[in-house]
């Protein structure tokens, strides 16, 4: 069982994951520190023929039994998941000072693609549009719980990501409580709201689009831009037009909308950049707080072109090399097809 323990002076809440725990030797760098490389013949366990290493939650498949081949988008529990259902949200105390709770959550997979070599950007619009179907299915069922209190919906693509299995896949993390970044985000949005009475994120995208310089893309219910502050370079965040606090709400043929866009992005980095490693995070607002006015659920993608240093870790304050207007020009004239 993992732990969460909150760091008192910040409020933010960390895991100590004891599934996958290490012995503090092993932390020693060694030369030869190889990456887990699926391409060196290990097994897979996304790959079809190998669907009984993990049962799945969720698949879409025409025909056949659960945990068989003749699926094209797989859901599974994280074998190293860092949270795990069972267990209470209760909130204990360490010496009666230090805040912890058991590591209770729901970690899932999302097998993008029963085929090995390829990425997002080189499936179909449609394949994407499937994924995006699967985080929604997974997503509404999981609100049911009272238990959780956020979901998040994640992507690491590529080594610098954080990811070591190459098999094309995305995650879901439930939370017992709300994380600390969605906390922040939430509360200056709801200021926000209050001295103005305007969503916040509706008028960061008002003025995106009326600038035009940072818009690199917009579609009949979305947009995306390079934001005003960016925080890495190519950092791009796609929104919908039409306001929801949860991406959870949102209906079909704005899934289908923003398959189109997300794909097109993707598609976009790929070729311009001969596919750097990405994060992408889906923000959508905790759960009690869906119906709420003043936050809109919006994808951030986050490339990985540099790399994150003292300063930043220290300061929090991140040194971009790139212009957002820039690179906003760049993306524009790249084509996605
Ligand atoms: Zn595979
Ligand atoms: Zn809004």
């Amino acid at each position: 069982m993992s732990v969460l323990r909150q760091d008192v002076s910040t409020n933010e809440w960390v895991i100590i994951a004891t599934e996958r725990a290490k012995r503090p030797h092993q932390f020693v760098k060694t030369r030869d520190d190889t990456p887990n490389d699926t391409e060196t013949g290990t097994f897979c366990p996304f790959c079809p023929g190998n669907e009984t290493a993990e049962p799945e939650v969720l698949a879409f498949r025409n025909e056949g039994p659960p945990d068989s081949p003749g699926w094209w988008v797989r859901v599974l529990r994280n074998k190293f998941a860092a949270l795990n259902p069972n267990g209470t949200t209760a909130h204990l105390w360490e010496q009666g000072f230090f805040p912890y709770m058991e590591g209770v959550g729901v970690h899932e997979v999302i097998v993008e693609t029963p085929e090995h070599h390829t990425s997002l950007a080189l499936m179909t619009t449609h394949q994407v549009a499937e994924i995006l179907f699967a985080y929604r299915l997974r997503f509404r069922e999981l609100r049911q719980s009272k238990a959780w209190k956020a979901i998040v919906i994640f992507k690491n693509h590529g080594e610098r990501a954080g990811t070591s299995l190459r098999h094309p896949h995305s995650q879901l993390v439930a939370t017992p409580i709300v994380p600390h970044d969605t906390r922040l985000k939430h509360a200056v949005a709801e200021q926000h709201y209050d001295n103005r009475g305007t969503c916040l994120y509706c008028e960061i995208l008002h003025h995106e689009m009326a600038a035009k310089i940072r818009l690199v893309d917009q579609s009949p219910s979305f947009a995306a831009f390079h934001p005003f502050a960016s925080r890495l370079p190519f950092e791009t965040w796609i929104m919908p037009l039409r306001h929801k606090a949860s991406f959870g709400n949102i209906g079909d043929e704005e899934l289908h909308d923003f398959a189109a866009i997300l794909h097109r992005q993707l598609r976009k980095l790929h070729f311009a950049l001969n596919d750097p490693d990405y994060n992408f995070v889906l923000h959508t607002a905790p759960l009690e707080d869906e119906d709420k006015d003043y936050y809109l659920w919006h994808l951030q993608i986050l490339p990985r072109l540099t790399t994150i240093a003292g300063f930043e870790l220290g300061s929090g304050i991140y040194i971009n090399t790139a212009l957002p207007e820039e690179t906003a020009v760049f993306i524009r004239e790249t084509s996605s097809v």
